[in-house]
């Protein structure tokens, strides 16, 4: 069977946990390629999409827009990626060409990548103001920041894992994925100690990914010896909604003096998409329209 990207939503312990499990391959290698992103660019972004698709399948309606931004003062700059509950899901990384030696344990850096700085959690959910949540970075190696979000914002005890693994020479992505396993209120103490020790078992999702590329697989391990109930299978992709249209608002928004500095220059303007790479060419007529607006 060919590999796809696929998330499943299950219950386990009599509902008392709820947990959202992924597998991103597809979408991460095709960011990675679009973007030339380096390995630990594209360790960082991947982590944030799977964590990004599984909070999207929380949302309620096909419309809402869940937005994941994190902020730090590492030389990545910031990252972004939005999702739906359709299974959509796109980032981008501020600062896509970055290197930096490994961590003590050999790993890929993230948290020295991100640096210090903040979490927002956005969700546009159709009202007049989006739901905001905005939090200090635990460590910048994202599982853990998103489970603090989950604690302080959402007052969900949580636990969250997210992994990105590429071959021997760092040049493509083998495997990607994620988890999210929350406590429902009133969880016996057995459920909970039986979870604890289950997920301190776990050296890393990678590991689970490098033998099973399934998001059954993470599942099984992380609520191994619970009885658990797959409620729902879905394929999730990379989507991006960039077109001509919404570049024209981006120049709009550069203003008039920027705008006449193009005209000045007498060259078209082209735009990249900094979540898929796409390029968008605005001529100079093009840029004069736009830039007559602003009168
Ligand atoms: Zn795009």
């Amino acid at each position: 069977m060919a590999y796809k990207d696929y998330m499943i939503r299950a219950t386990a312990a009599n509902d008392s946990i709820r947990a959202f499990a992924v597998v991103t391959k597809n979408i991460v290698e095709k960011e990675r390629i679009a973007n030339h992103y380096s390995p630990i660019a594209t360790a960082a972004i991947g982590r944030l999409l799977s964590g990004g698709v599984m909070m999207g399948d929380m949302l309620r309606n096909e419309s809402d827009v869940l937005t994941l931004q994190v902020r730090g003062d590492g030389p990545l700059g910031s990252l972004i990626v939005t999702s739906n509950n359709k299974g959509e899901v796109r980032g981008c990384v501020q600062n896509g060409d970055v290197d930096l030696p490994p961590n003590a344990s050999g790993h890929l850096n993230v948290g020295a990548g991100v640096g210090k700085g903040t979490l927002m959690v956005l969700m546009d959910l159709g009202l007049r103001e989006p739901y905001m949540s905005q939090l200090s970075l635990q460590t910048g190696e994202i599982a853990e920041d998103l489970t603090y979000y989950f604690a302080q914002s959402e007052q969900t005890p949580s636990s969250v894992g997210l992994g990105v693994l590429f071959d021997k020479e760092e040049t493509t992505v083998k495997a990607s994925g994620g988890y999210i396993v929350q406590l429902m209120p009133d969880t016996k103490k057995e459920v909970i100690d039986r979870l604890e020790e289950n997920i301190s078992k776990i050296n890393g999702i990678t590991d689970i990914l490098r033998e099973n590329n399934t998001p059954e697989a993470l599942l099984e391990k992380v609520l191994e010896g619970f009885d658990i109930q797959i409620h729902e299978t879905k394929d999730v992709y990379f989507r991006c909604d960039c077109s001509y249209k919404k570049g024209e608002h981006i120049l709009h928004d550069l203003g008039k003096s920027e705008l006449e500095d193009m005209i000045k220059e007498n060259k078209p303007v082209e735009i990249t998409c900094a979540f898929c790479g796409k390029k968008y060419e605005y001529s100079i007529e093009d840029v004069e329209k736009i830039r007559k607006t602003l009168d």
